[in-house]
């Protein structure tokens, strides 16, 4: 990865400093500044949807429709929304101190602070609205920002970099193009918050970066997102909506239903919708189809096909590999089939598909005896980003919200979740901590600074607290 000419190593220390200098001298507080700030990133977003979402299809074959729906749309509609409500959002709180009388002169408040310059590293896999969403919650929040794309999605990286000094004050707002070098110098330096999306294994070392500086700091992680199938769902509809997450972005998605725990009671049934819609979604086959995607990488699609190779998963559908390579590896296209597969019990714990995320294609349908024995198996695991579960039962859902950890739970649906933006998005344990989106997102790059201001009068009563302390004072 080459730095754009523009942005050196060596700089990164510079634009940190003028970014501090920008925020010292207030500018970035002023609500107009903010609003104005956020309909602008709404501008670049609505002005230039087609050539941000060519790039992104560029990088990873991801379906223009797909980049509308999940990216394009929300950012535009969720920058327009923060505009709105930044006003109220960051008003001074004089109602949440529920003080007692005789310290209601001290005038106790919340004043929403921004923190100051804030670091965003983004992904390549949703690299639009990764990197933008956490900047809108910094720019509702008063904050300035550097935003470090990933190297991985090299044409929207590219087209930010361009794009945002048109429509943003780049007194406040940069982005920072560059793979592990460009990001450990970065690093190096003292941020007031970090906003990492990504993979768990590169979070540990950002967190032992912002401990360096004490920063704090927010992970947006992944890891295997599980299906509880309860058998008195509807079979067939679970199946379409399962198939529907399971395809997005090729499966390249956080929120991806990762396998499907399925009572062995509904088994054959399930298996047969999931083909069947399958065979409805493409009919071609989704490697000929335009409404599926391909997979980003060299690297992310040897590991994938391997995978395929290595399983003692049972092949139900799919299976197929399509590898177009050019001298350029940009525009190689590397297509994997939707692959739904089932694996027998004694592999749940040693197959290739059940190591980590998958973050591919691939959808293994684990059978159990009942929705127990799922139950026991979710808890054997990390925490997850979302679980799923498909039933129609109340106490089903209860039982499964009593006995798991998740960041997110859904029924009877996969991904649609994130369209519900006022809802805080995140994930707990191995699946990363804190809450983004909308205010979430606002909340995230915002403190909570605590102001009394005590009245000169009433000394009298403050004499038991000044020296000397004698025994009369005891005695009160
Ligand atoms: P990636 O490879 O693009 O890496 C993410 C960022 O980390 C990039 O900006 C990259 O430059 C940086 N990085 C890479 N190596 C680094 C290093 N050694 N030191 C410091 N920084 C480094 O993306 P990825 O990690 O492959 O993204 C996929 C993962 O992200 C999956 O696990 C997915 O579940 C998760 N994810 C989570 C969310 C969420 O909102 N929770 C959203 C999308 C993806």
């Amino acid at each position: 990865m080459t730095l754009p000419t523009n942005i050196q190593q060596d700089n990164f220390s510079e634009i940190r400093a003028s970014l501090k200098k920008t925020f010292a001298s207030g500018k970035t507080k002023a609500i107009p500044w903010r609003q104005q700030q956020l309909l602008q990133l709404a501008r670049l977003a609505q002005e230039n949807a087609e050539a941000l979402a060519e790039s992104i299809h560029r990088d990873m074959g991801k379906p223009h429709l797909e980049i509308y729906l999940a990216e394009i749309g929300p950012i535009v509609q969720r920058s327009i929304i923060c505009a709105k409500n930044v006003a109220k959002w960051a008003e001074d709180d004089d109602k949440s101190a529920e003080v007692d009388d005789w310290m209601k002169s001290w005038q106790p408040k919340i004043r929403k602070e921004p923190k100051g310059v804030a670091l965003i590293i983004s992904p390549w896999n949703y690299p639009l609205i990764l990197s933008l969403q956490p900047l809108y919650g910094a720019i509702a929040a008063g904050c300035c920002a550097v935003i470090k794309t990933s190297e991985i999605a090299p044409h929207y990286s590219s087209l930010l970099a361009q794009l945002l000094p048109k429509y943003l004050d780049t007194d406040a707002y940069r982005v920072v193009e560059g793979a592990v070098p460009e990001i450990t110098r970065l690093l190096e330096l003292q941020w007031d918050h970090i906003f990492y999306t990504g993979n768990a294994h590169i979070a540990r070392i950002i967190s032992a970066a912002a401990a360096r500086h004490l920063t704090p700091l927010t992970l947006e992680l992944g890891g295997k997102s599980p299906v509880i199938l309860d058998p008195e769902a509807d079979i067939d509809l679970a199946a379409k909506r399962i198939l529907y997450g399971k395809s997005q972005n090729a499966g390249q998605l956080c929120v991806c239903p990762d396998y499907v725990l399925c009572p062995k009671s509904v088994l054959e049934a399930f298996k047969q919708s999931l083909v069947e819609h399958a065979k409805a979604f493409w009919p071609e086959g989704s490697l000929k189809s335009a409404s599926f995607g391909r997979i980003i990488s060299d690297l992310h699609y040897s590991r994938l096909s391997s995978m395929l190779q290595d399983t003692s998963a049972q092949v139900i559908y799919g299976g197929s590999k399509d590898f177009e390579g050019t001298v350029d590896p940009a525009k190689r296209k590397r297509g994997l089939e939707l692959t739904i597969l089932e694996l027998d019990k004694e592999h749940w714990d040693d197959d290739t598909l059940m190591k980590g995320e998958l973050f591919g294609p691939f959808l293994p349908i684990l059978p159990v005896d009942d929705v127990d024995e799922a139950i026991r198996f979710v808890n054997s695991k990390s925490h997850a980003l979302v679980l799923y579960a498909f039933t129609r039962n109340e106490e089903t859902k209860n039982k499964i919200l009593q006995s798991t950890y998740s960041g997110n739970a859904v029924f009877n649906d996969t991904f649609q979740q994130l369209a519900c933006g006022e809802l805080p998005f995140g994930g707990v344990g191995e699946s990363g901590h804190g809450r983004q989106i909308l205010k979430y997102s606002f909340d995230i790059f915002t403190y909570e600074r605590s102001v009394v201001d005590f009245p000169n009068e009433g000394e009298k009563s403050n004499d038991i607290r000044y020296a000397p302390y004698t025994d009369e004072k005891f005695k009160v």
